[in-house]
C-alpha cells in the first residue's frame, strides 16, 4: 500500500515538461490527477522513478470551440467537463459519461486526459471518444502529432503514446445539432468500473439513420469501435430486426475477461444489452 520511492518534478510549461520527460527517459511518467497512477503505484503495478506532475501547466487546461471542433485541454478535470455549459450544449454525451465515472471526489481531481491516456479498458471516456471520432494531440521531443482515438488503443495499458510524449488536448468534431447520443453503463454499484458499457452517436434524416458510431467499454483489451454494427444500422429506421443484427455484430467483436464482474459470456451479452439501451435512448433524443 506504500509506493516505491520516486523523484517528483513540477514543470511550469509544456516545453519544460517535454524536456524533463526526454531527459529522464523511460523511468519517468507524467502525473495528472493521479487517481489511476497512484493506486497502481501503491499496488506496485507501476514503479516509475520520476513523476512529472502536469498540474501547474496552464496551457493544458480549458475547453474551447475552434471552428467546427471542440478542444479540451488534457488537464481539464472530469468535474470541469460536467460543469461546462459549452459541452452541455454541443457534446452532451461527455457530461452524461462523466457523471457515471466514480464519485465527485474522484471527478474533482481526475482529468479527461488521464482517463483517455491511461489505456485501461475499464475507463469510460475512450469508447465515447471513439464514437465521437475524436483525436488526441500529442507533444514530444520530436514535435507534435495527432492520433485518432480509433487508432490510439493497442492493448491493455498499451497505447500509441511513445515514451516521453504528453497528451496535450482532445479534439472533437461537434456532431450536428439534434444528434442522438447515449452512454449506457452497467456497474455493480456507484463508483464501479463498467461490467459493460456502450456509447452511441447517431443522426437521423427522414426517420432513417444517416450516421451511427458505436464504442464499447471494458469488454476487450481496449475500448472497441463497433464499426460493422454502425454500418448495419445506417440507412435503417432502427427497426427491431436490424437492431438485433447490429447487436450481434457488436457482441461478436467483444472478448471480455471472466472476472469478479461476471463470466465472459454474461459480460458479452451485457454489452449487447447496453448497446440496445443506448440506441433506444439516442433515437429518442435525436430530432
Ligand atoms: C475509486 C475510483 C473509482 C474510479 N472509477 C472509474 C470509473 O468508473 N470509470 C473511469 O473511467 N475511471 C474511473 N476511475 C479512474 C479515474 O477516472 C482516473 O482519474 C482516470 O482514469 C485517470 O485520470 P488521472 O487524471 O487521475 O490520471 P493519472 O492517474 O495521473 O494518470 C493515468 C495514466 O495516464 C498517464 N497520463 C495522464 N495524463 C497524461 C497526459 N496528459 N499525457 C500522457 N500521459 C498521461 C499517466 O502517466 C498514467 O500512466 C476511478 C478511480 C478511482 C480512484
Amino acid at each position: 500500500m506504500i509506493p516505491g520511492s520516486f523523484a517528483y518534478h513540477r514543470p511550469k510549461s509544456l516545453a519544460e515538461a517535454v524536456g524533463l520527460l526526454a531527459d529522464l527517459g523511460e523511468d519517468a511518467r507524467p502525473l495528472a490527477g493521479g487517481h489511476s497512477l497512484i493506486p497502481m503505484m501503491k499496488l506496485r503495478l507501476a514503479a516509475p522513478e520520476h513523476l512529472v506532475d502536469l498540474r501547474a501547466i496552464g496551457e493544458l487546461r480549458g475547453i474551447r470551440a475552434e471552428g467546427s471542433d471542440i478542444l479540451i485541454g488534457a488537464m481539464t478535470t472530469q468535474h470541469e467537463v460536467v460543469a461546462s455549459d459549452l459541452l452541455a450544449a454541443k457534446l452532451p454525451i461527455l457530461k452524461e459519461t462523466s457523471l457515471l465515472i466514480a464519485d465527485p471526489q474522484v471527478r474533482y481531481v481526475g482529468t479527461l486526459g488521464g482517463n483517455v491516456a491511461n489505456g485501461d479498458p475499464g475507463n469510460d471516456m475512450p469508447a465515447v471518444m471513439i464514437a465521437l471520432g475524436a483525436s488526441y494531440l500529442l507533444a514530444g521531443k520530436g514535435g507534435e502529432r495527432r492520433v485518432a482515438a480509433r487508432e490510439f488503443y493497442q492493448g491493455a495499458y498499451f497505447t500509441a503514446l511513445e515514451a516521453g510524449e504528453i497528451l496535450t488536448a482532445i479534439r472533437i468534431p461537434v456532431p450536428p445539432a439534434g444528434h442522438g447520443h447515449a452512454y449506457e453503463k452497467l456497474k455493480r454499484k456507484i463508483g464501479d468500473y463498467a461490467t459493460a458499457a456502450a456509447a452511441v452517436i447517431l443522426t437521423l434524416a427522414g426517420g432513417k439513420v444517416a450516421s451511427c458510431a458505436i464504442g464499447l467499454t471494458n469488454v476487450g483489451e481496449t475500448a472497441l469501435f463497433a464499426e460493422e454494427a454502425g454500418r448495419i444500422l445506417t440507412g435503417s429506421s432502427l427497426d427491431a430486426e436490424t437492431v438485433k443484427r447490429a447487436i450481434a455484430a457488436a457482441e461478436a467483436i467483444t472478448a471480455p475477461a471472466s472476472d469478479n464482474r461476471g463470466p465472459a459470456a454474461y459480460r458479452r451479452k451485457m454489452a449487447g444489452v447496453m448497446l440496445a439501451r443506448a440506441l433506444a435512448a439516442a433515437k429518442a433524443r435525436a430530432s
